[in-house]
Order: C-alpha cells, then structure tokens, then sequence
C-alpha cells in the first residue's frame, strides 16, 4: 500500500489515502456538478483502499445538496474541499480531492471530466459502493 498524507491549509482537517494502485493507474476525475466545478477539484478513490480523515473539534463543515445522500466536507477556517462521503448500508464510502494531499503534484495529470446528472439515487448508491473508498471518519471531542 501507498500512503499518502495531508490535509486542509490550516491543519484542522488531516486527511491520509492508502492504495495498492500506481499513482499513474489511479484515475483523477473532474465531477462537472456545480460544487466540484467552483472548486475544480480533482478527486482521486480506490474501493481496495482506505480513507480515514481526521477533523480537529468543530473544524469540519459538511455541506449536502441535491439528493442529500452525501456530505461534502470542508474546513470551517480555511475553506479548502477535502472531500465527499456517503453513508450506506451502516458503511461509509468516499473520495479525496488529491489537491489536498502533500504530494499533490503526483496526480497532476489531465483529469477525466465526469458527468452524473443522469443518475438517480440507486444508480449513484451503486456506482459509489463499486468504486469509492472505504473511509474512517474521525472527530476530536475535546480540544486538544
Ligand atoms: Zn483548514
């Protein structure tokens, strides 16, 4: 397994995706949905991989739109986009937006534009269970 770390710019996000897959084989995807194009961002996933983010107290502000089944997290004090999960099934699936991690500049090929308008929700549930990551979702309760 490969472990790449990071995070958010003021630290209160820390972020580490594990995966198996050379970097070059790993797709980076540019979702065209009105979030992830403000954003521009581009995420990367392994479903034999995992995902664990760590949230300092109050720092993470989940955001939900359109169908409400995902939580785009993001730091409240710096604002940076770490990435999207979902819950399902008592499972927690996800994807990191790679420009979050310290070696960011691996992933700096041309991205594939997606597009997931035409989906409904057991469509993306699926699609997400076959291809998103397992993820580790950790907050700090006490201040440090
Ligand atoms: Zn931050």
């Amino acid at each position: 397994m490969r472990r790449y770390q990071g995070g958010c710019h003021c630290g209160a996000i820390k972020v580490v995706f594990e995966s198996a897959v050379e970097p070059a084989d790993l797709e980076i995807r540019a979702c065209g949905c009105g979030f992830c194009t403000r954003h521009s961002t581009r995420t990367i996933t392994d479903p034999a991989g995992r995902l664990v983010l760590h949230a300092a107290k109050d720092a993470a502000v989940t955001y939900r739109f359109a169908m409400g089944i995902t939580d785009f997290i993001l730091c409240g004090q710096c604002g940076c986009y770490i990435g999207a999960l979902m819950e399902d099934g008592g499972e927690r699936v996800g994807i990191v937006n790679s420009r979050m991690l310290d070696d960011r500049t691996i992933f700096d090929a041309p991205a594939t534009s997606r597009d997931y308008s035409a989906e409904d929700e057991d469509g993306r549930r699926a699609r997400r269970h076959a291809t998103w990551t397992p993820v580790t979702w950790e907050h700090d309760t006490d201040t440090a």
